[in-house]
C-alpha cells in the first residue's frame, strides 16, 4: 500500500466571532476562519477532499451567518494550480459534508468519482427548519449532484483499497464524515467540521494560531464545559458526543497535531502533511 501526504488548499475564508465556533468563549473575538479543502496525493491518484464555497452562495460579500466572506471557484482552482493539477486531474472528491462551503463547487469535477454519506445525501434534501435560517446548504447543491457521473453513496464506515479510511460521524450534520489518512508519519484525521476547529477536542487550549501564523491568547475552557467544546452547529447533540469519543480514537495519537479539521488557521500555515 502507497503511503499519502496530504497539502491543504486554501478556498478563501469567513469571518466570525470565535465564540460562536467555540461555546460562547472569548465572544468579542472576530477571526478569519479559512475554507479548507484537502489534496491527498499516493504517487498515483489525486484526492481531493471537499469543494469550497461557490461564489453565488457570497452575497454582498457575506455568506453562512450573514458573516464577511470569500471564496469561490477561482479559488479552488487557484489552489489547485499551485500544486500543479487542474480538475481533470483529479480522481476522486471526498466530501466531509455537503454543507455550502464544503460542497459549492462539486461541479468543477463531473467526472471524479464522488464519496458522500447516504444520510449526508437526505439532510441535504430535507434539511430542518433551523439548518434553513443560515442557509447551512446551498439551495445549488442537491441538483449539481445530480449532474456528476460517478457518485457512491456510502452507510456507515469503510476502508477504500487505496487505504484511506472512511468514518461516519453524525451531529454537525446527518452524515458527517471523517476521513483518516495514513502517511509516514503517522494518522492523520481530517474532521470535517466536527469539530470545526481542534479546540473542540481540546478544550483547554490556551493559545490559537491565526492565518498569517500570528499566536493569541484565548479564554480556555472552563471544568464545566468538559470533556468536549460543543459550538452553535452541532444539530444533534447525542450523536455529535457519540462521534467525538470515536474521533478520539481515530488518529496517531490524541494530540492537537492530527486533527485536521474544517477551519483551523494553522493548518493553511503549515501547509503540507506526511
Ligand atoms: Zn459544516
Amino acid at each position: 500500500m502507497k503511503e499519502w501526504k496530504i497539502k491543504a488548499l486554501y478556498y478563501g475564508k469567513i469571518t466570525v466571532p470565535k465564540g460562536n465556533l467555540a461555546a460562547g468563549l472569548d465572544p468579542d473575538l472576530i477571526i478569519d476562519f479559512p475554507y479548507t479543502g484537502y489534496l491527498l496525493q499516493n504517487g498515483e491518484q489525486n484526492v481531493v477532499v471537499d469543494t469550497g464555497i461557490h461564489e453565488d452562495h457570497i452575497v454582498d460579500g457575506r455568506a453562512w451567518g450573514g458573516c464577511p466572506a470569500e471564496g469561490g471557484s477561482k479559488y479552488v482552482l487557484e489552489s489547485l494550480e499551485k500544486e500543479g493539477l487542474t480538475p481533470k486531474d483529479i480522481d476522486t472528491v471526498l466530501y466531509t459534508h455537503l454543507h455550502n462551503d464544503h460542497a459549492g463547487c462539486a461541479l468543477l469535477f463531473p467526472e471524479a468519482k464522488t464519496y458522500f454519506q447516504k444520510d449526508e445525501y437526505a439532510n441535504l434534501l430535507n434539511p430542518l427548519p433551523t439548518q434553513m435560517i443560515r442557509e447551512d446548504f446551498d439551495a445549488r447543491t442537491p441538483g449539481d449532484l445530480k449532474q456528476l457521473k460517478n457518485i457512491y453513496m456510502l452507510d456507515g464506515d469503510m476502508v477504500l483499497p487505496n487505504g484511506l479510511e472512511l468514518y461516519k460521524l453524525p451531529g454537525h450534520t446527518s452524515g458527517s464524515m471523517a476521513i483518516v489518512v495514513p502517511t509516514a508519519e503517522g494518522r492523520y484525521v481530517l474532521t470535517g467540521d466536527i469539530p470545526h476547529l481542534y479546540l473542540s477536542l481540546f478544550p483547554k487550549s490556551d493559545k490559537y494560531e491565526l492565518l498569517g501564523g500570528e499566536i493569541i491568547d484565548i479564554t480556555p475552557a472552563p471544568d464545566k464545559m468538559m470533556p468536549y467544546l460543543f459550538n452553535s452547529v452541532i444539530y444533534d447533540h447525542y450523536a455529535a458526543f457519540d462521534s467525538y469519543n470515536k474521533l478520539k480514537c481515530l488518529a496517531e495519537d490524541f494530540d492537537p497535531k492530527w486533527y485536521l479539521t474544517g477551519h483551523d488557521p494553522w493548518i493553511i500555515n503549515r501547509h503540507s502533511f506526511g
